[in-house]
């Protein structure tokens, strides 16, 4: 029988898919939003959330009523998330939200904001509220599972009515909102499944024990490497199926190098990454050629070291953490990135005031993606960072395997061969950085054309709080 903490391991979404699973989504209550409840919550100022915030009421082991401050802590700033979230959707042109994938993801977004607003102007005071409140939760995180290929779709779709740098604009926001809000509601997911007394997992052992290295979705002592053996093997087996080769990837550097992060969030990065140079490996005919990955920790800064030294009491040194912390996640939130900022990137992650200072563990990875599939031509090049922005044409890439005509609608809506496709929406790289970005990491590309790719991802560890 496997603990929750190899379960989740081995699997960044076993989490929330067990929590889900567990938890149903029976009982949800609802209550009619009013214009008037969007203008009011929209009205709120955004809460500058930190890492710390989503920590806080997370050390293992987790008492009751830590649950029900997280609940009423994510209680307190969901609402006004989501109301922002449909503002933003109804000022794109009438046309544009008239379209019908791009006016579902509106009425998820009321419909979410109905299943919280029950609870908006009380307390959650009792284990009973809090199952219940955590049914909101797990049906908000579901609702908004598919926001991606729907989105994608009806901008696809409305092409026609709005440009692609207007897309890209929209999109940069609300994507990196969505992670955002959606990382509020699985961290409660997740500690109340961390929480002992009512631990709902089936059978065996499934307590999260008091060495777990997770703080909810949290992993304190994340291992890159392991990870991208593990999207490895799920990119490989999407180009087993489809195309009948497989590249392979050479782990070199630090395999051994830890840091605190979430490991579903790098997952979806390196998926994407490796995604692209699989398939740029295999359209150039080089599968012989491993592709190389360099596991690179960085040290702290002198500075950082100094800070943490200096501090001698537990209160002084949580001061220096909080100082240093990462993760103002609203920065995103409130649409200040320049979308087209690729070329601002810099990819010392040691330089930056932001890296928590950590002991026995390193600040942040730089994970270096190397291959030898043919590069990015200076015309493509500019355009990586555009939401819908692809070369993939799977007459191309089939023509050995030989087979129809196949559109970016058809991988979209999974059809066409169907299962998953090694490309098509143009999305991975533009929201892969979204979530490199969030904890203050990033993505750089860095093309020789004619010969092959160097992607850097670099993650900023977001510390630890215990
Ligand atoms: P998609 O993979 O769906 O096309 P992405 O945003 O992941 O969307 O990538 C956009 C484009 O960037 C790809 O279509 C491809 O032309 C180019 N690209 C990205 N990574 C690589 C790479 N490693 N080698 C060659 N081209 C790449
Ligand atoms: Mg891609």
């Amino acid at each position: 029988m496997l603990s929750l903490r190899a379960v989740a391991r081995q699997n960044g979404f076993a989490i929330r898919t067990q929590g889900l699973k567990a938890i149903g989504t029976r009982h949800i209550q609802t209550r009619t939003v009013t214009d008037g409840d969007i203008a009011r919550l929209a009205a709120k100022p955004l809460h500058p959330l930190t890492l710390a915030d989503l920590c806080k009421f997370g050390r293992q082991p987790l008492s009751t009523k830590d649950l029900l401050n997280n609940a009423n802590f994510t209680l307190s700033i969901l609402p006004s998330r989501l109301a922002h979230r449909i503002q933003s959707l109804r000022s794109l042109p009438y046309i544009v939200v008239a379209n019908p994938n791009v006016n579902k993801i509106h009425n998820n977004y009321v419909h979410s904001l109905s299943t919280l607003l029950p609870y908006a102007e009380r307390h959650i005071e009792t284990l009973e509220e809090e199952i219940k409140f955590t049914e909101a939760m797990a049906d908000l995180v579901q609702t908004h599972s598919n926001t991606i290929a729907i989105l994608a779709k009806g901008f696809l779709e409305a092409r026609k009515y709005i440009s692609a740098k207007e897309v890209t604009a929209f999109l940069d926001e609300h994507l990196r909102a969505r992670i955002g809000t959606r990382l509020i509601a699985e961290q409660h997911i997740a500690l109340h499944f961390s929480s002992q007394p009512h631990n709902e997992l089936q059978d065996g052992d499934t307590q999260q024990h008091e060495d777990s290295s997770y703080i909810g979705v949290i992993d304190t002592e994340l291992k890159p490497a392991s990870l991208v053996r593990t999207c490895e093997n799920t990119v490989g087996e999407i180009c087993e199926l489809r195309y009948g080769v497989r590249p392979t990837i050479n782990v070199v550097g630090s395999p051994e190098a830890t840091i605190a992060h979430i490991p579903m969030h790098i997952e979806y990065v390196l998926t994407e990454l490796l995604k692209n140079s699989f398939r740029a490996t295999i359209e150039a005919g080089m599968e012989k050629e491993p592709i190389e990955v360099t596991i690179a920790p960085a040290p702290a800064t002198e500075a950082q070291t100094a800070a943490l030294k200096a501090a001698k009491r537990d209160d002084q040194k949580d001061q220096v953490l909080q100082k240093h912390a990462v993760g103002v996640i609203s920065n995103y939130d409130q649409g200040s990135v320049d979308a087209a900022s690729g070329g601002n990137y810099k990819p010392d992650v040691a330089s930056s005031p932001n890296i928590r200072p950590l002991e026995n563990s390193t600040p942040g990875v730089t994970i270096r993606i190397r291959d030898r599939g043919g590069g990015i031509s200076p015309e493509n090049h500019a355009k990586l960072w555009e939401y819908g922005f692809t070369t993939f044409n799977e007459d191309e890439i089939n023509d050995k395997t030989s087979s129809g005509g196949i559109t970016a609608l058809d991988v979209i809506s999974g059809g066409a061969g169907g299962g998953s496709s090694l490309a098509g929406l143009g999305y991975g790289l533009p929201l892969g950085r979204a979530y490199a970005e969030y904890f203050g990491g990033g993505i750089a590309v860095q093309s020789l054309w004619g010969w092959g790719t160097d992607v850097y991802l670099s993650l900023r560890g977001v510390g630890r709080v215990d």
